[in-house]
C-alpha cells in the first residue's frame, strides 16, 4: 500500500486542509449534510478521501437517528468496517475518466431508487465528473432534481468549469485548494512518524515545496525518498527527486538570454537523465523569472523580457500533462526566448544600428571569400549579387563536408540560429532544394518561421549557389561527424589571402578566428 493510501486521513478532523476541514467540521456540527455535494479542487488535494469520510459519517451506526452534533465515525461498527474494507455495495465509487459511464450514470438513475442493501445511506462517489457525457448529465440531473432520502451524491472535479450549470446549482460545494506547504508537512509528518523515518525539517520543506500543493505528490516524493533509508536530508531529497537546484536554474535562464541555444539544449538533455521533473522545474523557472521581474522593477529597467518569458512559461506549464516528453515544452519556451532575434527584451543587450552594418560588411566579405575560394574574382561586384549566382550547383556530398563550416559562418552573425542548425543534419539534395533531417517538431518550426528560413537561405545561396531547403523528421539524432579539412572539395584557389581550408578558414581570415 502506498504511503498516501496507508495515511489517509480517516476523520474530518484528520483532513489536511484546514479550511475544506473546518467546513466539513460544522456541517457535522449542524447535522446538515447534503444530498449532493460538488468537490472542486486540484489533483492529489484529498477530495476522494473527503468523500470517503463522509459516507463513513452518515452512515456509522453512532450517527443514525441524529438531527445535529454528527460524530466522527467510530471506526468499529458494522457500517464503519465495511466501508474500511472498501467492499460495501452501497457506497459506489464511479470513475468519469473511464470509459463505458454513460451506461453507468442511465443505469445509476435507475438503481438510486432502490434502497440501499446494507447501509442506512446509499452514497455515489464520481470523480472527475467534468467527464461525464451530456446524456450522463441528462441522467443525472433528473436524479438530482428529485433525490432519494436515502441517496447521498458526491460529485469530486479538477475542472468545475466543464460541469453545467443545472448540476453545479443544486450541490453544496467545497472547494479544495492547493495545499500549502505547512499542511503538505503536516500530512508528511503521519507517514514519518508511522514509518518511523529521521528527515529533518529542511528536507520536509523541500519535499513540500517540490509538491506543487499536492498531498499525493508529497507522499509519492516521501516514499521514493524514504526506499534509500529511514536516515533523510535534504540532499538526499535533492539527489532522489532530481530536483533542481537554484544555481542550475540560473543558468539555465542565462544561457537562454544570452541566446545560447546549443547550451540550453544540453542543459535539458542533462535535466532529463536526472529526472527532474517537469512541473517542479517549471515552478522553479517561474519562481525565478518573477525574482528577476520584481529585481528590474525596484532598480527601474525593463521587463519586456521577463513578462514574455512568464508568458511563455505558463503556456508551456498547460502543456506540461499532455506531452509524452514533459520537459520538452520548458524547453521549447527557453529555446524560444533563445532564438528570438528580435530582441528577447530590453535585458538583453540590444545590437545597435552601427553593429547591423558592420555584420552586413563582414556578410559581404564573406561572399568574396566564397567567391575566392571558387576561383572567382572578388572584385567582380556581380558575384555578390546572389541572384546572379550562375556556379554548378552544390551537391549533398560536398554540403555535408562543409556543413559545419556554414554553421561557423552562420554563427558569427546569427548565433542562436547556428545553434539549432548544429542539431540538424543535411540528408540530400534536389536540384535547388536541400533536404534537412531534423529530430523534432520543434526544430522544423523554429528553422521553418519565414525569416529564419529566409536568413538561413540567403547564407547558403552564398556559399552553395541558389538553395532553399525543407526539413523532414530523421530517427536519429545528427551526424556529428566534422569534415576532413583535406578532403573539402573546393576549386583551386589563386589568390593567396585565402588558404586551401575551406570555407572555415575564409570565416577565421574574416572574422580573426
Ligand atoms: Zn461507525
Amino acid at each position: 500500500m502506498s504511503f498516501y493510501q496507508k495515511y489517509r486521513p480517516k476523520k474530518i478532523g484528520e483532513l489536511d486542509l484546514v479550511s475544506v476541514r473546518e467546513s466539513l467540521e460544522s456541517s457535522l456540527k449542524s447535522g446538515k449534510i447534503s444530498h449532493a455535494y460538488l468537490f472542486v479542487g486540484p489533483r492529489g488535494s484529498g477530495k476522494t478521501s473527503a468523500a470517503r469520510i463522509l459516507a463513513q459519517v452518515v452512515n456509522c451506526e453512532k450517527n443514525q437517528g441524529k438531527k445535529d452534533g454528527l460524530e466522527e465515525p467510530c471506526g468499529k461498527c458494522q457500517a464503519c468496517e465495511s466501508l474500511i474494507a472498501g467492499n460495501s455495495v452501497d457506497v459506489i465509487e464511479i470513475d468519469a475518466a473511464s470509459s463505458g459511464l454513460v451506461d453507468d450514470i442511465r443505469d445509476l438513475r435507475e438503481k438510486v431508487r432502490l434502497a440501499p442493501v446494507q447501509l442506512p445511506k446509499k452514497v455515489y462517489i464520481i470523480d472527475e465528473v467534468h467527464m461525464v457525457s451530456t446524456a450522463g448529465f441528462n441522467a443525472l440531473l433528473k436524479t438530482l432534481e428529485e433525490p432519494p432520502k436515502h441517496a447521498i451524491f458526491i460529485l469530486c472535479t479538477t475542472e468545475a468549469q466543464k460541469v453545467p450549470e443545472t448540476i453545479i446549482s443544486r450541490c453544496a460545494r467545497v472547494s479544495f485548494t492547493k495545499a500549502t506547504n505547512k499542511e503538505i508537512v503536516g500530512s508528511l509528518m503521519k507517514a514519518v512518524k508511522g514509518e518511523a523515518l529521521d528527515i529533518d525539517e529542511e528536507a520536509l520543506q523541500e519535499i513540500a515545496e517540490a509538491t506543487d500543493g499536492s498531498f499525493r505528490e508529497g507522499h509519492k516524493f516521501l516514499e521514493q525518498v524514504a526506499a534509500y533509508g529511514k536516515t533523510i536530508d535534504s540532499v538526499l531529497v535533492l539527489q532522489v527527486l532530481g530536483i533542481v537546484g537554484r544555481q542550475s536554474i540560473k543558468k539555465l535562464l542565462e544561457a537562454a538570454k544570452n541566446r545560447e541555444s546549443s547550451k540550453v539544449v544540453r542543459i535539458f538533455g542533462e535535466m532529463e537523465k536526472a529526472g527532474i521533473k517537469a512541473q517542479v522545474l517549471a515552478t522553479s523557472l517561474l519562481t525565478e523569472v518573477k525574482l528577476m521581474l520584481e529585481d528590474n522593477l525596484e532598480r527601474g529597467t525593463a521587463i519586456e523580457a521577463e513578462l514574455k518569458l512568464v508568458d511563455e512559461l505558463i503556456e508551456a506549464t498547460d502543456k506540461i500533462k499532455v506531452s509524452p516528453l514533459p520537459l520538452l515544452p520548458l524547453e521549447i519556451a527557453l529555446l524560444t526566448l533563445a532564438i528570438d532575434d528580435s530582441g528577447g527584451g530590453v535585458s538583453i543587450p540590444k545590437v545597435e544600428a552601427p553593429a547591423r552594418q558592420e555584420e552586413k560588411k563582414d556578410e559581404i566579405k564573406s561572399v568574396s571569400a566564397e567567391s575566392a575560394i571558387r576561383g572567382e574574382d572578388p572584385e567582380n561586384k556581380d558575384n555578390l549579387v546572389v541572384q546572379n549566382y550562375d556556379g554548378p550547383l552544390a551537391n549533398i556530398e560536398k554540403i555535408k563536408m562543409e556543413w559545419m563550416d556554414f554553421i561557423n559562418v552562420m554563427s558569427a552573425s546569427y548565433g542562436s540560429l547556428a545553434g539549432m542548425l548544429r542539431l540538424v543534419s543535411p540528408v540530400d539534395v534536389k536540384g535547388k532544394s536541400l533536404t534537412l533531417s531534423v529530430t523534432s517538431r520543434f526544430q522544423q518550426d523554429m528553422l521553418e518561421r519565414d525569416v529564419k528560413k529566409k536568413l538561413i537561405e540567403e547564407q547558403m545561396t552564398k556559399i552553395w549557389g541558389p538553395m532553399t531547403f525543407r526539413c523532414v523528421l530523421g530517427e536519429k539524432g545528427p551526424s556529428r561527424t566534422e569534415p576532413e579539412l583535406q578532403d573539402v572539395n573546393v576549386e583551386p584557389v589563386n589568390n593567396d589571402t585565402v588558404e586551401d581550408k575551406g570555407i572555415i578558414g575564409a570565416a577565421e581570415k574574416i572574422f580573426g578566428g
